[in-house]
Parts: C-alpha cells; structure tokens; sequence
C-alpha cells in the first residue's frame, strides 16, 4: 500500500465527474466550492438532507437529496462518475456522538452501498473521510498525551460507536484495493473547523460551539460560559482550507492508495486555552462554569504528521488563531442574521 516512491498521480479532467456525498453538510460543501473554483464543471452533489438545508450549495453543482444509505439511490449517484468523495455520516461532536451511537454506526451503510457502486461504475478514484475516532481509546486517557500515529488504531479499541464504524470503513477501502484493484484514499481527519458548519444544535464541535457561547454570552449580557468537562481536555483543530487541500492531496497521492493517514494539525490546545482564545477574538472575558457531568470525550488527542510531512512533504499548518477569527466572524453573522429573523444559511436558497 504506501509507498515511498511518490508522486501525485494525474488527477481528473476539468470535465470528468466528481460525485462529492454528504455535500449539504460542513466538508462536502465547502469540498464542492473548492473543486468549483479550482474550474470543475461537473460535479454531483448529494446529500439526504431536503435541498434548503445544505449548508451552501454551489451555483452550477447538480444537487441531489438522496439517502445514500440505500443502495439504488448510490448506484444513481454513482453513474459516470470519475472520482467518488465520501464525506456523509451521521455525525457531531462528542455531544452527538457518544449520545447516538446507533445512528453513527449506521453511517455503514453509505459507505458499504457507495463504495460498492463506485466500483460498478469504474469510478477512477474513492476517497473516505475517516477520523481519529478510529484510534485506539487507550492511547488518549492523558491530556498530555502523545501524539497519535497511524499505526495507533491497532490493536483496536476505537471509540463506540462512531470509531468502529470508521475503522470498519476504512477496511472495506483498503479491501477494494487489495481485493478488486479499486483506488481508495483515507484520511483520518483530526477536528475540523470552519465556516459552512454546524454551530449549534447538538451537533456543533468545540471550536464551534465556543464561538457561539461567546457571542451569545455578549448578546444576552450574561458574563458567564459553560464548559464540558473539566476544560483539560486537550484536543488539535484544523481549518477547513488545510483539510481540503489536503483531501485533494491524499486522493492523488500515487503513495497513499488505500493507506490511511492523519489529517489534522498537530497544534495542541486544551479546551481552557481554546476558551480563551475565543474570549480574545470576541474581545470579553467571562466566568466559567464546568458541567462536569457534560460529554468530554477522550482526555486527549493529537496527530503525530510525521508519515504525512513524509509522504506528502506537507502538514496543515493554518494557525489555530487565525482559522478562529474567521470561523467567530462568520458564526457572528450567522447569530445576527437569525436573531434579526432574516437569511440564514439554512433558509438562504
Ligand atoms: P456534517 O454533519 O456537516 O456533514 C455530513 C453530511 O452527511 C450531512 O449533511 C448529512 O446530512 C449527510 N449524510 C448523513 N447520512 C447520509 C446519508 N445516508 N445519505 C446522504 N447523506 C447523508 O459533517 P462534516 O463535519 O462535514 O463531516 C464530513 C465527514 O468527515 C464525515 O464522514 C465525518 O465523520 C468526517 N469527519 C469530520 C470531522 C470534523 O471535525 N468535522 C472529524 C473527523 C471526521
């Protein structure tokens, strides 16, 4: 499977068909913009969720609700594509995840039908968005841990639920390789982060969800926030832009096919320090209260890069400070525009 001997591989023609699932959600959307304007003119997005929820949808994308959990609505979705990009599951933060362990496993089906009709339909390449959930949970009982590499997921014992799905996932990629001659890509993604996600709901991730504590915390006037856990905990979050080019690299890495890798920086911060950085950024300083009682997940978790800065001779490196103040600003608009009764990005189109 990996190979030192690198080089990116051709990748699709500017008119080939790109089939991006789960595209109404954070990554996918964000992933159909990016192949939009780097001059992609054929690109399927599809998504279970009705159309006016997607978190944008590209002007000139061929967007489809469809649950991708059922067979013949992959097979549909599948047809003449070139390049398949998995992005749908049912998934959130720890909130989501350690609450709906059912449904995160569930998300099974889309990658075992997807896959499947991908094949069918002699897809060139599939990619699969796994996560660091597959690591072994273990090796993150200590907020100081040691960074996770990717030798790390065995032996398993991946995070209930979500963790197994993805390292079930990521067999069968590695089996179409071996068994069928199928190119398949993996990443473990490590906390992603960005505009055109989730910030509220239940669903939301921590850089998130700090952001909108904050806001709303300076709209009501009451200097407080609630932090899950003991605010210890220490995770890495990478910004969107870092984990779209870096999809774009793994899938055409000549040396990465059906090997998984980490996607995600290696840039520690405990969910304290994070807090305050979301403090800085809105300019306000509040008193914190833990619920202790709250989901907190791992103690703590990191990516080792050293097989990607290898491999690809690159690492996402945007700074945590930076990828925030953008993330803030636009969930700052987002609050407003709801709070205003007007525009959101789930009732835009
Ligand atoms: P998201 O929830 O914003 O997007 C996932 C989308 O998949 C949603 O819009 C959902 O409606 C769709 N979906 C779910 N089941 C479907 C089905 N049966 N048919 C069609 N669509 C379906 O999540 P995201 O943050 O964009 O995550 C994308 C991928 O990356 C997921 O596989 C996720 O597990 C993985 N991942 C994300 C992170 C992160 O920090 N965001 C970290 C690790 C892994």
């Amino acid at each position: 499977m990996a190979s030192k001997s690198s080089a990116k591989s051709a990748g699709p023609k500017k008119d080939d068909l790109i089939l991006v699932a789960g595209a109404g959600g954070f990554i996918g959307g964000n992933l159909v913009k990016y192949f939009t304007d780097k001059g992609f003119t054929r690109i399927r997005a599809v998504d279970k969720k009705p159309l006016p929820h997607w978190y944008q949808r590209t002007p000139g994308v061929e967007c489809i609700c469809a649950d991708l959990s059922e067979e013949a609505n992959c097979k549909k979705a599948a047809q003449d594509a070139v390049e398949v990009y998995n992005l749908a599951a049912d998934m959130g933060g720890m909130g989501f995840i350690e609450r709906f362990r059912i449904e995160c496993l569930r998300s099974i089906l889309v990658n075992t039908h997807l896959i499947e009709a991908a094949y069918r339909a002699g897809v060139n390449r599939y990619f699969f968005s796994s996560s660091a959930c597959a690591y072994n949970v273990t090796l993150q009982e200590d907020p100081n841990c040691r960074a996770l590499k990717e030798t790390d997921a065995y032996p398993a014992m991946a995070e209930r639920g979500y963790g197994w799905e993805k390292l079930v996932s990521e067999m069968f990629c590695q089996e179409y390789w071996a068994e069928r001659g199928m190119k398949t890509a993996i990443a473990r993604f490590h906390n992603v982060y960005g505009p055109w996600g989730t910030w509220d709901g239940g669903r939301e991730k921590a850089p998130a969800a700090m952001c909108r504590k904050v806001i709303e915390a300076k709209d009501s006037g009451k200097k407080e926030i609630i932090i899950w856990g003991d605010g210890t905990q220490t995770r890495s979050f990478m910004y969107i832009d870092d984990c779209l080019k870096g999809i774009d690299m793994i899938m055409h890495a000549a040396n990465l096919i059906a090997t998984p890798i980490n996607l995600g920086t290696s840039e520690l911060i405990s969910i304290n320090d994070l807090v305050s950085l979301t403090e800085k950024i809105g300019g306000i300083k509040l008193q914190r209260k833990y619920d202790l009682g709250a989901p907190r997940g791992v103690a703590g978790r990191n990516s080792d890069n050293t097989f990607i800065k290898k491999m690809l001779n690159w690492e996402p490196g945007i700074p945590l400070s930076q990828g925030m103040k953008a993330t803030y600003k636009w969930i700052e608009q987002q609050y407003q525009a709801r709070k205003a009764g007007g525009v959101t990005v789930k009732d835009h189109f």
